[in-house]
């Protein structure tokens, strides 16, 4: 193979844990690495181990964006609420790795994306609260946990907020997705806007940063969704963050030069 491939921006992917085995086991699903190399990234899974002011900073100065992924329910206790009696698995481990990735990330510009978990612990971590339960809190039953065998089928429809980046980016005021999670942004954390919501209960299911560094999040899960005609608005979304990515590496290697 030829060695003159330019380098391409490098994807921070969070990872979950795996039950089961000898060892712990951390990882990802492979549709989120397929979307960052489709969209022309180059994804790394992140580390899901303890005491991450040891290892954050140095990991995040190789990055040049990151994607916080789905998964478990953020601990309540992070948000200063005790847990709903519905309130799904958590893993503190895991909050506690992205609150730090989130926040180191933060502090040196890098654009982030967000994805259903990854949505929610933005928010937290900018101060805002989730609904535990949606069908218990904002009684709209099943309309956004359409089934875990289905993940290719677009089950509600999101609005996209006219004058946002993300309508920009997808073109289209009207985006079918999917719909995979029992909670949802309840209070907006600091800075951020909503720019996306349920067209049918108005769940907010999108939310874009006023910088500084590009910050894009949507509760449904695109990573599945890119492929085809129809992926185009998902596919685009990926395409601009790693875009993102590119610009920010360009002004990392300026400024190491
Ligand atoms: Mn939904």
């Amino acid at each position: 193979m030829a060695d003159d491939t330019p380098p391409k921006p490098i994807i921070g992917v969070t990872a979950r844990q795996f039950e089961g085995g000898p060892l712990p086991r951390i990882g990802t699903y492979a549709p989120y690495l397929e979307a960052v190399i489709a969209a022309g990234g180059a994804p790394l899974v992140l580390p899901l181990i303890g005491e991450p002011e040891k290892w954050v900073s140095g990991v995040v100065a190789g990055l040049d964006g990151v994607l916080f992924t789905g998964g478990e329910d953020v601990e309540p206790a992070r948000y200063g609420e005790a847990p709903h009696e519905r309130l799904g698995v958590v893993s503190p481990l895991r909050d506690g790795v992205e609150l730090a990735v989130f926040e180191q990330a933060r502090l040196v510009g890098l654009p982030i994306f967000g994805i259903c978990r990854g949505l929610q612990l933005i928010n937290v971590a900018l101060g805002g609260t989730l609904y535990q339960d949606l069908p218990t809190e904002l009684s709209s039953a099943k309309l956004h946990a359409q089934g875990a065998t289905e993940w290719l089928d677009r089950s509600h429809t999101v609005l996209i907020e006219q004058a946002s980046a993300l309508a920009r980016i997808a073109t289209v005021q009207r985006v079918g997705t999917n719909s995979l999670h029992h909670q949802a942004i309840r209070d907006v954390g600091l800075g951020l806007s909503v720019v996306g919501r349920c067209a049918t209960d108005g769940t907010v299911e999108a939310i874009e940063g006023s910088g500084p560094g590009w910050l894009l999040a949507v509760q449904w899960h695109p990573e599945v969704l890119w492929d085809g005609v129809e992926g185009g608005p998902h596919r685009a979304i990926f395409e601009e963050f790693v875009h993102a990515a590119a610009r920010y590496r360009e002004e990392r290697c300026r400024s190491t030069h």
